[in-house]
């Protein structure tokens, strides 16, 4: 991820802002990045402004050790690096038009542990559409295996040391215009824009680094 480090700023994104349409709007694709992903920088920037010390660590360390931090900035620190990480992760997990399916070693993993990739593509949506309110889910690697998490508002799974492979927003804001209400027709667009190349190096990288 470039600018890892305070002060962040808010790179554009990989592709044009309608390049996901029909799937993601070009609309939404605007608010989205350029507002809601915005915010969160100019509120990590503003926290990090009066905590010198932390301007030091990399986006992953903040939000490492967010939960240690000292209740009073634990909730900002979080919510705000989190924001950050999360949306640069979901925006760079997609492309259009997208393979349709995941190769190479991601593919095996998913036949490993989810049978074949229809299996994964329920279990996953199952999973996203389980979140109760704003969140996330995730495809994660950790304890050498692939798993399926979701995480709360914007919580991130490398807080409990598990290494992100793909992730969707589901936070209202992320779908609403297009999709409305209808969380499910999303995730199902969403599948059709997955970049299974970007899946398939985290992939590898969460291999590599792990201890
Ligand atoms: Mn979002």
């Amino acid at each position: 991820m470039e600018n890892n480090y305070y002060p962040f700023v808010n790179t554009p994104l990989p592709y044009e802002y309608d390049a996901l349409e029909p799937f993601i709007d070009e609309k939404t694709m605007h608010l989205h990045h350029d507002r809601h992903l915005q915010t969160y920088i100019d509120n990590l920037n503003a926290v990090l402004k009066k905590h010198t010390k932390l301007q030091k660590l990399s986006l992953e360390r903040l939000i490492k050790i967010s939960v240690r931090l000292p209740k009073k900035i634990q909730t900002a620190v979080r919510n705000n690096a989190g924001g950050v990480y999360n949306h640069r992760f979901f925006f760079e997990g997609l492309t259009n038009p997208a393979k349709g399916e995941p190769f190479g070693k991601l593919a095996k993993a998913i036949r490993k542990y989810f049978t074949d990739y229809e299996n994964f593509k329920s279990e996953f949506k199952k999973a996203a559409l389980s979140v109760f309110g704003s969140g996330y889910a995730w495809l994660v690697f950790g304890n050498n295996q692939l798993k399926i998490v979701t995480t709360p508002n914007q919580n991130n799974p490398i807080e409990q040391g598990l290494c992100p492979v793909l992730c969707i927003d589901v936070w209202e804001h992320a779908y609403y215009l297009k999709h409305y209400n209808l969380r499910a027709d999303y995730i199902d667009d969403w599948f059709c824009i997955i970049d299974w190349d970007k899946a398939e190096q985290n992939l590898i990288n969460c291999i590599k680094n792990k201890k």
